[in-house]
Order: structure tokens, then C-alpha cells, then sequence
């Protein structure tokens, strides 16, 4: 298990230590910028400055993940598969706080305006056929139904729990379990589908630090409840990145980066060498998918 550095911690342009797997931790640098001005691309085109660092990414990624194409349910896989839409659970693990209407629609807003940082970076690129990203949040989970307030009327509230004991919105409704597209179990019907979760674990509470896969993210509950009007939530982007396939990098720095939100703390928004790594995701998913 990490260790956790807070935010008075080192003030450097590079992070350091990981951990268990997916687990991430965020020591800001002093040296954060703005990069929120990603040039669009058409084609496989990235600045000189880059084409190194990107060679190494990719080399890394076959190390690290060689069988890298035979998982069916990247955020990309979603994304084609379902046409732009991208349905969340919400997994809310945790007694300290309660879920407002008025939070939940600030989560929903937060979840699209997140994942737009990166679906932008693609729209227009090399056959990307999507231009419309919707993010709908279809369902919560919680222990206690009376944790989730006000109208709950255009969600499921589910309190089922899976094998340790966490809130998890129904599995029959999982796209990922049911990659042959056959939803047909799902109580509430085709509307019920999620393909991804947000979840709040009280375990987090009070780091800045989370986990992220292609299942979704894992967030401390206060972080993402803080920051539901902050722009670039950037532990939420980092971690969304990993559900694309991106890599951590805590032990090495791509030739010539200093500042990407996949390594982390060291930005704090999706920039344009992050927005590269994702692009050569596209082209070699796109590829081997026939897409
Ligand atoms: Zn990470």
C-alpha cells in the first residue's frame, strides 16, 4: 500500500513512488501549468518534441500491458460501441457524507466535462467517427437509501453490494459483463446500462490519491465533493486516463516531458502530450478493431 504525501509535501516538477497497481498518488509540483490549448490533429502528426517520449510510451505500454488489445472494454471500446453515450454508476461508499440532488447533478456535469477533456483530443483525428460525447449518470449505489436525498425519480438506487461488501449498481446492467451486447437481464431495461463507475470509498477520504481502470474510478469522496465546481479535476482526469489504457509513470519520464496529467501531480489538466498518448491509442485500437 502507498504512502500517501500531502499537499504541503515536496514542491519538485516530478512525482515520485507508486505502489500497488492502479493505486496513484498526487504530490502537486510547484511547477504546474496551464495547457488547457490542445492543437486538434487530423493525422498522426505530434510535435518533434514528442515523437521520442511517444516511441517510449508505447514501448512501455507492450512491456507493461502486452496483451493490450485483448481487453474488449477500454473507454474507447465504450465509446464506439455505444456511439458517444457513457453511462456512470455511482458506488457511494461512505456514511460521512450524504448525496443531494443538487450533487448530483454537479457529479453528472463534473463526469462529461472530465472525459471531454480527453474525447476532444480525438474528435477530428485519423477516423474518429464521434463528435458528440453524452455522460449520463444511470445509477447510485449506497448501503442506506436514505444517503441518497431529494428526487431520485431518473436514477436506479440499488443496495447491493458485490463480494467485499461495496455498494455496486446491478451486474446484469454492466456492459462489460455482457460484451455480447445482450442487456436483456437488466431490470430497468437498455435505460439501466452503465458502462462505467465513479466510486467514492470512504477508505480515501482526505488523500489525494485514487485507483482507475477501465471498470472507472476511485475517488475520495471529499476530494470529488470539494472540487464538483472546479474545472479540471485533475485526479479524475488522470484516472480516466487509465481507463483508456494509459500508463502511470512514476518511476521514468518520457524523453523531453516535464508536466502531463498521467504523470502525476505534475498537471493539473489533460495536455497536449497526453492528448498524443491517446491518439496513438486510437490509431493502433482503431487498427486491430477495424474500426
Ligand atoms: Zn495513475
Amino acid at each position: 500500500m502507498a504512502s500517501i504525501l500531502g499537499l504541503s509535501a515536496l514542491f519538485v516538477c516530478f512525482p515520485f513512488f507508486s505502489s500497488s497497481p492502479f493505486r496513484h498518488s498526487f504530490t502537486l509540483s510547484s511547477c504546474l501549468q496551464s495547457r488547457a490549448d490542445i492543437p486538434s490533429a487530423t493525422t498522426w502528426d505530434p510535435p518533434s518534441s514528442m515523437t521520442t517520449g511517444l516511441d517510449q510510451v508505447w514501448a512501455r505500454t507492450l512491456q507493461e500491458n502486452p496483451n493490450w488489445s485483448d481487453d474488449k472494454n477500454w473507454i474507447m471500446d465504450q465509446l464506439i460501441a455505444n456511439n458517444g453515450s457513457i453511462n456512470y454508476c455511482v458506488r457511494w461508499n461512505t456514511a460521512a457524507h450524504k448525496s443531494t440532488a443538487s450533487d448530483r447533478t454537479k457529479i453528472e456535469a463534473g463526469l462529461q466535462r472530465s472525459l471531454k477533456k480527453w474525447f476532444d483530443t480525438l474528435v477530428g483525428f485519423d477516423g474518429f467517427p464521434l463528435t458528440t460525447l453524452a455522460v449520463k449518470v444511470v445509477g447510485y449505489a449506497t448501503k442506506d437509501k436514505s444517503m441518497i436525498e431529494g428526487d431520485t425519480s431518473a436514477i436506479d438506487v440499488y443496495t447491493t453490494v458485490d463480494a467485499d461488501g461495496v455498494p455496486e449498481c446491478d451486474p446484469r446492467c454492466y456492459r462489460a459483463a455482457h460484451l455480447d451486447g445482450d442487456l436483456s437481464g437488466c431490470p430497468s431495461g437498455a435505460a439501466g446500462r452503465y458502462d462505467i463507475s465513479l466510486w467514492l470509498d470512504e477508505s480515501l477520504e482526505g488523500q489525494n490519491a485514487g485507483y482507475g481502470y477501465n471498470w472507472g474510478e476511485e475517488l475520495a469522496p471529499d476530494y470529488v465533493l470539494d472540487n464538483l465546481d472546479t474545472e479540471n479535476i485533475h485526479i479524475l482526469q488522470h484516472e480516466m486516463g487509465h481507463g483508456f489504457g494509459l500508463l502511470d509513470f512514476y518511476d521514468w519520464v518520457p524523453e523531453g516531458q516535464t508536466s502531463f496529467v498521467m504523470m502525476a501531480g505534475s498537471a493539473m489538466e489533460v495536455t497536449e502530450f497526453d492528448a498524443w498518448m491517446l491518439r496513438d491509442w486510437w490509431r493502433r485500437l482503431k487498427a486491430v478493431r477495424r474500426w
